[in-house]
């Protein structure tokens, strides 16, 4: 059993073994939680992307696939970087998204994480309406047979850590 957590803040200072990235293709780096997680986790987590980009990940992390790194300077342990869908109103890529957390979810349980917080993939510069993003993150979530024990969403603002609320209950 999965016990759900929503918390509101910066996912960069979360104490658990593994904190999510909602990465690009490309895991160099980029705006958002991904600037966040590379400012505050140092130089570290760049060095190890390059080194997949350099060796098995050539063509880049497909979207709905999940990679672990050093967590650097963090508090967590490690970094699971994954890369939701781009959100498009006329192609349905929800399956796509679900797939970003079930895949972090795998990829933590082979690293024995007990605990892995989210941040909410796809709704910030990838367009996910906020709602939908919610009920897709609760439910990957809830659907996925990962094993961890605790998992946390973390909100950046009030009205994320309010939908959240709503959806987990
Ligand atoms: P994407 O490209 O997948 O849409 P973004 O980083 O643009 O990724 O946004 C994803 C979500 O992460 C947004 O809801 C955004 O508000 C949130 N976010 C941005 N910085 C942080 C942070 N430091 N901690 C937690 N969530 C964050």
């Amino acid at each position: 059993m999965t016990t759900i957590e929503v918390v509101q803040g910066d996912i960069t200072t979360v104490e658990v073994d593994a904190i999510v990235n909602a990465a690009n293709s490309g895991l160099l780096g980029g705006g958002g939680v991904d600037g966040a997680i590379h400012r505050a986790g140092g130089p570290e987590i760049l060095a190890e992307c390059r080194q997949l980009r350099a060796t098995t990940l050539q063509d880049g992390l497909p979207a709905g696939q999940a990679v672990a790194t050093t967590a650097g300077r963090l508090p967590a342990r490690w970094v699971i970087h994954t890369v939701g869908p781009v959100y498009s109103a006329s192609d349905d890529r929800s399956a796509t998204l679900r797939s970003a957390y079930t895949a972090s979810l795998a990829v933590a349980a082979d690293l024995g994480a007990q605990s892995v917080a989210f941040p909410l993939i796809s709704s910030g510069v990838y367009g996910w309406p906020a709602d939908d993003a919610v009920r897709q993150a609760v439910g990957a979530v809830r659907e996925s047979d990962s094993g961890i024990p605790r998992v946390l969403f973390v909100a950046f603002d009030a009205r994320m850590a309010s939908l959240l609320r709503g959806e987990v209950g």
